[in-house]
């Protein structure tokens, strides 16, 4: 039995890469320092991964952005309008770096003016990986030594074979997307293939044994033709690499329809999600697989998540394995790549933020090597007390966190038990509650807003570190705070807003404010996970039943409207959003989770409207993504996410107005859902897609009031009056006047005060030339 490892974090136990990557783009550091950083950064992953006991250790899974980029730049996949930084003199290197970054962040200098490559989530991760751009007449040259460099590096560094891992063609081709019209990205797969066949030729003749090709889209619907991709691709590299070991990973999902399809390919050895899907391995030992040689790798420890293994548990499924087929026809592994979980738990001292009682429940990147580790001495040397103990130690723990009372809260169970499709209702039907709001607002036709957040500026930031290292008290700090909402009131009654908003200036983030003022939450000092390129993000750790102590936003809101006659709207982050954005306990469905979430913001919605704020917005950025990889399994999903938000809107009386905001552009196949959260107002985003996006509410008669966002808060750009006028005419063409809001197309947290001035001021102007116009 081999233990071996899918990918292993590769931004540093201190995020040492994404400083030396910013330091590098500032120019403050050179190429080589840059580079260096990132060798030592495998450097001490290989060698932790192989002193904790993984023998196949991975190579080529770390990345200086992305591993999809990494997959372009060897295949030289250069979309054309980078083509001119390719082999220009003093820019482009032997490594590529200038163009590699170029392709990831967009690059303006020496009269170049190139956008990035579009960025998208990695199937229903928090990663975002760089979209591959294909042309008609693409052609792929091998460009880049990355893989070759960092085998060569790690065979010598670990004095053993490393396994190289390489994004699968089939999954490469399809994590693409056409930049014409007229042909299937598919169709590339014979002008691909030979450059994957020329780096295995060269793997193969660097010493490599086993390669981990990585087809993570085997866990997503599929057409025959993708399937067929699949088989003539594997077919093809079977026959031209008889010797070469394939392990073929898919993970984040079962096999499902693709099972067939996957245990007949021609490979070594075929990965198996078994915390995702535990079922398959079953399904698999009732085939014919059983008969093959082809060995198994077992995902037994989670990668996604953060929580101590089960090791009894897990002994048992592998002993299951080992029944059917024999222990050497089994490879032992993480579930997925370990880049999904922080590095290292020892790197979190602070007994503040995770108690030892916590703590004792937790593995990161780092520990669960060790579980691996554990997993297969449990197997080869059960009688070993030093492996009994690790058991025992491991049962504990388990025993404890299953019994603890800082998990338990009966009153919240009981609560949720109670739970029924009437607590998810607003009193009155929407055309009643419209007509109760509008009497009590009394806002304009095309009322303007904002989505909540103002720009966090230094002084902002400062203040806020300031008062966390001690350096200010919390009175000194308030005050401060109290100053900035205070201008942001009075800004906003200048401008001539209809709707105000506080401006969020007491929160750093969106889910780590409510997370920390919520019991059931905890925090991680060092827990970052990579984003994207040098953006990592630490989600709470939601460890316990969720309840709410006291207020959370009320204070804040009462504040701001005591500044103003003008409604100024409460703003709550959704469950779904909280949810989505955390590490979330594993010893209840989710969908238990997000309603106990739900049922705090119901409460606080419920104070907010005591305090006498009319309208709140609860933001549901995440619904989304939430969504499920299979689409068998949306209608669940949706169902109970759908539920969540009306539990936490329920608490509002029918006078009181209740927002949403999404910030994304596709609502064709969810706009049921949306529908159905029957929010008074949902903003949205549109102004990319210039209202395109409407027509999937304008033919789904959507009922109520809808803000489509009039510009694009990414871009410093300003807008002009005029083209937001255009916008707002091309909205109220498909929907009802009445019931549309103007409003920028997300939070203005990232912006700076000149450009949000000018742009807002426009933004009133169009709306009261909107006005005049009907
Ligand atoms: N209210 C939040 C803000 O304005 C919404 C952010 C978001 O949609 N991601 O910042
Ligand atoms: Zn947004």
């Amino acid at each position: 039995m081999i233990a071996h490892n899918l990918g292993y974090p590769r931004i540093g136990s201190h995020r040492e890469l994404k400083r030396a990557s910013e330091q590098f783009w500032a120019n403050k550091i050179t190429r080589q320092q840059l580079q260096e950083v990132g060798r030592r950064i495998r450097q001490d992953n290989w060698l932790t991964q192989q002193q904790a006991g993984i023998s196949l250790v991975p190579c080529n899974d770390f990345s200086l952005y992305d591993q999809v980029l990494d997959m372009s730049l060897t295949v030289g996949a250069i979309p054309k309008r980078f083509l001119p930084l390719l082999g220009q003199p003093n820019v482009d290197h032997p490594d590529h770096l200038t163009l590699y970054f170029a392709m990831a962040r967009g690059y303006q200098q020496d009269g170049l003016d190139l956008t990035a490559m579009e960025m998208t989530k990695w199937f229903d991760t928090n990663y975002h990986y760089i979209v591959p751009e294909f042309s008609a007449d693409q052609s792929f040259t091998l460009l880049s030594e990355k893989v070759f460099t960092e085998f060569d590096e790690a065979k010598q560094t670990l004095n053993t074979i490393p396994k190289p891992v390489l994004l699968g063609p089939v999954s490469y081709l399809l994590l693409g997307k056409e930049k014409e019209t007229g042909f299937d990205r598919l169709d590339l797969l014979d002008r691909l293939l030979p450059i994957y066949e020329q780096v295995l030729t060269r793997l193969q003749a660097q010493g490599a044994e086993w390669i981990q090709l990585d087809e993570p889209c085997l866990s997503l619907d599929l057409t025959d033709q993708q399937r067929e991709a699949f088989a003539t691709t594997y077919t093809r590299l079977r026959h031209q690499f008889p010797t070469l070991k394939l392990l073929l990973a898919s993970y984040f999902e079962c096999y499902g329809a693709n099972l067939n399809l996957a245990i007949q390919l021609p490979v070594d050895a075929l990965h198996l999600d078994l915390v995702r899907c535990p079922s398959q391995l079953d399904d698999i030992l009732q085939t014919d697989f059983v008969n093959q040689k082809t060995h198994l790798s077992l995902g037994v420890v989670d990668g996604r998540n953060i929580w101590i293994n089960d090791l009894e548990k897990s002994r048992a499924t592998i002993r299951r394995a080992i029944q059917a087929i024999g222990q050497e026809r089994i490879l032992i592994a993480p579930s997925c790549s370990l880049m999904h979980v922080p590095c290292d738990l020892n790197s979190e001292t602070n007994e503040q933020n995770l108690t030892p009682e916590i703590k004792q429940w937790l593995v990161f990147a780092r520990q669960k090597l060790d579980e691996v580790a554990a997993l297969v001495a449990l197997i080869h040397q059960p009688d070993n007390p030093r492996v009994a103990e690790v058991l025992a130690a491991n049962q504990a723990a388990l025993i404890a966190r299953q019994q603890s009372t800082l998990i338990n809260r009966p009153t919240v169970k009981e609560r949720l038990s109670r739970l029924t499709e009437q607590d998810a209702q607003r009193q009155g039907s929407f055309v009643q509650r419209q007509s109760l709001q509008h009497e009590r607002l009394q806002l304009p036709l095309f009322p303007t807003t904002t989505i909540g957040s103002f720009p966090q500026t230094d002084a902002v930031r400062s203040n806020r570190a300031k008062f966390k290292k001690g350096e200010q008290t919390l009175d000194q700090y308030e005050a401060f705070i109290r100053l900035e909402t205070e201008q942001a009131i009075r800004w906003q009654e200048e401008v001539g807003l209809d709707v105000l908003v506080h401006g969020e200036f007491e929160r750093n983030d969106m889910v780590e404010y409510f997370g920390e003022l919520l019991d059931g939450f905890a925090f991680s000092e060092n827990g970052w996970v990579q984003s994207y390129g040098s953006r990592c993000v630490k989600p709470p750790i939601i460890y316990g039943d969720v309840h709410r102590p006291k207020p959370m936003t009320v204070r804040w809101s009462k504040f701001a409207q005591s500044l103003t006659k003008k409604p100024v709207k409460g703003m709550l982050t959704g469950p779904v959003t909280i949810l989505q954005w955390s590490f979330v306990r594993d010893d209840q469905p989710r969908r238990n989770t997000c309603l106990q979430i739900a049922l705090a913001i119901h409460d606080e919605v419920i104070d907010l409207e005591t305090a006498g704020i009319g309208v709140i917005q609860i933001d549901e950025p995440a619904l989304r993504e939430g969504l499920p990889l299979r689409r068998e399994n949306w209608s669940d999903y949706l169902k109970w996410a759908v539920m969540a938000f009306r539990v936490a809107a329920s608490g509002a009386q029918d006078h009181t107005q209740i927002h949403t905001h999404m910030c994304y552009a596709e609502f064709n196949d969810i706009i049921g859902a949306i529908t159905d959260l029957d929010a008074d107002v949902i903003t949205i985003e549109t102004s990319r897609s210039q209202m395109e996006l409407l027509d999937a509410f304008a033919r789904f008669d959507y009922p109520n009031e809808i803000g489509p966002g009039v510009y694009d808060i990414h871009s410093p750009r300003v807008p002009t009056v005029e083209e937001m006028v255009e916008l707002l005419q091309k909205a109220a063409n498909v929907l009802p006047t009445r019931n549309l809001w103007v409003n920028p197309d997300c939070g203005l947290k990232t912006r700076r005060w000149p450009e949000t001035t000018e742009a807002l001021k426009n933004m009133v102007k169009a709306a009261q030339t909107a006005r005049e116009l009907v």
